[in-house]
């Protein structure tokens, strides 16, 4: 199958040089794989995604010398495809609505004890108070779980392609780390119509992706998504986690970090040039 891999930003607010990293490591792997690479906008939150900002992606990508295949998929246009796929795993029996806010799931959650973690990659592990809740048609204001034990139940070994070198090879997730350490997520948000990993998975896989670039920030998410794209019977694409850019004292840079924003270099005079010898993309390939 041909190299196809994608950059998938969230028009909330400005790209910065860790867009810029996983942008141009991605494009530049396509390159070298003779392979695609696409751009999809992921503002499946829109209460947060704007226009300006989705404008201002495509000038910053153009800018640092980036193409990409028209029209750009939208996850705004594909509620349909998301629903499509929360139903099979319904179907399958493994989803729940559930009811709580923050505070219920601080309280149920109770003290922490030693060993157990309390926060996974989605924030506060799930206690499981709604687990029974197994309705068929949830109200807008629900939002809906997976059931992480009844899924794990369903599935055999799981394992993805890491193409990176640093982690390089065959990693092999580990069922009781998904229990224990991330727990029941979130496949529709309130008001949402879908989650973040629940899109990526249909998206990823009807773009037909077959090699996946992220920070390593996302090696968590990753296991996550392949549990959802196993559920569902999609294809497991590779993984390529790259190393987090950091700023000049080590400290790995926030997403919303502004003053690393591309759009401030530029206006200051850098060249596209520049962001690569900034972020160490110059060279040899990560
Ligand atoms: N929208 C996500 C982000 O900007 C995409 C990351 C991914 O799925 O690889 O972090």
């Amino acid at each position: 199958m041909t190299f196809t891999t994608r950059f998938a930003p969230s028009p909330t607010g400005p790209l910065h040089l860790g867009h810029a990293f996983s942008a141009l490591l991605a494009s530049d792997l396509a390159d070298q794989h003779d392979g695609t690479f696409l751009l999809r906008i992921e503002d499946i939150d829109q209460s947060r995604a704007r226009p300006a900002w989705e404008k201002q992606i495509y000038e910053d990508l153009a800018w640092l010398g980036l193409d990409w295949p028209r029209p750009v998929m939208r996850q705004s246009d594909r509620l349909p495809r998301y629903t499509a796929a929360l139903k099979t795993l319904t179907d399958l029996g493994l989803t729940y609505a559930c009811r709580c806010n923050r505070a219920d799931i601080e309280a149920a959650a109770g003290a922490p004890q030693e060993g157990v973690p309390q926060f996974g990659p989605d924030g506060r592990i799930y206690p499981g108070t709604c687990r029974d809740r197994r309705i068929a048609t949830p109200a807008p204001q629900d939002v809906i779980r997976l059931d992480m034990r009844a899924a794990l139940a369903q599935l055999g070994p799981l394992s993805f392609g890491e193409t990176s070198q640093d982690l390089g090879g065959r990693i092999r997730i580990d069922p009781e780390h998904l229990l224990t350490g991330v727990g029941d997520i979130i496949l529709v948000r309130r008001n949402m119509g879908s989650s973040y990993h629940l899109s990526v998975v249909v998206d990823d896989a009807d773009q037909g992706i077959t090699d996946v670039v992220r920070g390593a920030d996302l090696f968590e998410t990753t296991q996550i998504h392949v549990v959802l794209q196993t559920l569902l019977s999609l294809p497991v694409p590779r993984y390529h986690h790259h190393r987090l850019i950091r700023d000049s004292a080590g400290k790995r840079l926030a997403k919303r970090d502004d003053a690393r924003a591309i759009a401030k270099y530029r206006s200051e005079g850098a060249r596209p040039a520049d962001i690569r010898d900034l972020i160490g993309l110059s060279g040899i390939l990560t």
